[in-house]
């Protein structure tokens, strides 16, 4: 029989929560769960940033700090900091009937005797898996015998604008709510324990639940196992939860008969992969083209998007760009020239960026931008962010032209497997060699990682040099294969 594990964490049983499977296969078969890659890791340390802000609004709090690991040391502690009757105390540690929790802070009245909990989340608004995640804890807390007052989510507030972090979190009590969850909450522990006390995996199959509330680590294992083939109704484009709908009814190839009510984009798609032949929409393309005008900018910004505001009068999660390239193709007939920005301290990145992104975007062309919303967006922020150069970055929005509703509208390769982003379509127009594989920085989470390692000033020379280099290839690169991409298409 599978051994019982002494106390089962809220993260574990929140896995239970979300799949029986996965609970299982994360206590049993720890060796299929591959290790937290850098994108993962980077939201951990987020959330931890975004944690020790919160506790900040609670001076003289006391923090037990055993590892995670420690559950009866933390347990010890807690006992002894409660007994104390402590005003304030981070990460408390509670047991009840083999689940375990610690919570963020929990604040001590001497007139009621009793103990409010404040959970931090460093969303911007309270999510349903909060509920069933701080439900379970405040639950935990209660049975282990914590005398509770309130219960409050502490969310980050999407009205608070750097340098004024005062209204940095929002509370919002959800004492009632929770309390009305309580009784659901046995039967699903029963049936965890149950679960996990079990000789064999769960037979659960895959499903919606694989992503949702969190993508599950296992993914690979389990979808593996289901044998898809690599080019399936789950590469449909657009194909959202229809995916789910098809796969109940066995419906996976592409091939299918039974393959109906497609979207006229989906139903290409399955043409494209029937005839293995590359759809391509010449007159539409040379339509959509005739209204480019020379010369013309190819633009990318890498952005970040602190949790916690550090720029002037941006919020949480707030885009900022750091760094653009802009490659200047000024005639059919002319050369292509290169400009280039990138901030590498921790000051405001926008005043430098901003007078020469404007000196790269000269002219009346056409900027040419892939999803180009997110670009002209960032644009009429920077354009509410400096009121000297607002008319020159606002006359820029309405430049934008998009390669990407071309690729979406009038070609479809094989290699596209149901995304048009640049990364995907790139490599399977152009060639692998315009891939992004093997390069230090490949995308725009790394990027940012990239980013802030450059500004940290405990970084040494010889790895901020070569972040930098490789920040600037990447960027480059973006703008380079968009070139690429527009000329294929003129070409066509
Ligand atoms: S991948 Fe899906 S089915 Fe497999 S353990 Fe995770 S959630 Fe469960």
């Amino acid at each position: 029989m599978a051994s019982k594990p002494t106390l089962l964490s809220k993260t574990k049983i929140m896995r239970g929560y979300q799949c029986l499977k996965s609970i299982y296969l994360t206590i049993h078969h720890k060796e299929l769960e591959p290790p937290v890659g850098p994108e993962l890791q980077a939201i951990f340390d987020q959330g931890n940033i975004v944690g020790a802000e919160a506790r900040k609004q609670f001076p003289n709090g006391i923090l037990i700090d055993n590892p995670p690991w420690d559950f009866f040391g933390s347990l010890k502690r807690t006992r002894e900091l409660l007994k104390e009757e402590t005003d304030v105390i981070f990460e408390a540690a509670f047991e009840y009937k083999g689940c375990y929790a610690r919570a963020d802070i929990i604040v001590y009245s001497k007139d009621t005797k009793r103990w409010s909990i404040y959970e931090v989340k460093s969303t911007t608004k309270v999510k349903d898996e909060h509920l069933d995640d701080v439900g379970l804890q405040a639950w935990i807390m209660a049975n282990a015998g914590l005398p509770i007052e309130k219960i409050c989510i502490m969310h980050l507030n999407n009205e608070c604008r750097y340098p004024n972090l005062k209204n940095l979190f929002t509370e919002v009590d959800v004492t009632d709510e929770l309390r009305k969850q309580y009784n659901d909450i046995p039967p699903k522990l029963t049936e965890i324990f149950k679960t996990i006390r079990d000789e064999s995996i769960p037979d659960i199959d895959i499903g919606p639940h694989c992503d949702s509330p969190n993508e599950c680590p296992f993914k690979s294992h389990c979808w593996g196992e289901k044998n898809i083939p690599p080019n399936s109704v789950f590469n449909l484009p657009n194909v959202r939860d229809k995916k789910w709908d098809l796969y109940k009814e066995d419906i996976l190839n592409l091939d299918d008969s039974r393959l109906t009510d497609l979207t006229p984009v989906q139903e290409r798609a399955v043409s494209v992969y029937k005839s293995k032949k590359r759809f391509i929409d010449k007159d539409g393309v040379k339509n959509a083209l005739a209204s480019w005008k020379f010369p013309l900018v190819f633009l990318d910004f890498e952005t970040i998007n602190p949790a916690i505001p550090r720029y002037e009068n941006t919020g949480p999660y707030q885009q900022v760009p750091f760094q653009f390239s802009a490659h200047i193709w000024e005639s059919p007939d002319a050369d292509l020239t290169h400009q280039e920005y990138l901030h590498i301290d921790a000051s405001d990145p926008r005043p430098n960026l901003i007078p020469l992104l404007l000196n790269a975007c000269q002219g009346d062309g056409n900027i040419v931008a892939y999803y180009s919303s997110f670009e002209s967006r960032r644009i009429a922020e920077l354009a509410e962010f400096s009121s000297e150069h607002r008319k020159s970055l606002e006359a820029l929005i309405e430049r934008f032209v998009d390669p990407l509703p071309l690729f979406r509208e009038f070609v479809y390769d094989i290699n596209f497997e149901g995304s048009f982003s640049l990364k995907t379509v790139a490599p399977s127009i152009l060639g692998e060699t315009q891939s992004y594989q093997g390069m230090i920085v490949a995308d725009g989470s790394a990027a940012q990682r990239a980013f802030e390692e450059i500004i940290n000033p405990e970084t040494n020379e010889e790895r901020r040099n070569e972040l930098i280099s490789a920040s600037l290839e990447y960027c480059k690169k973006d703008t380079l294969v968009m070139v690429d991409l527009v000329k294929w298409l003129m070409n066509l």
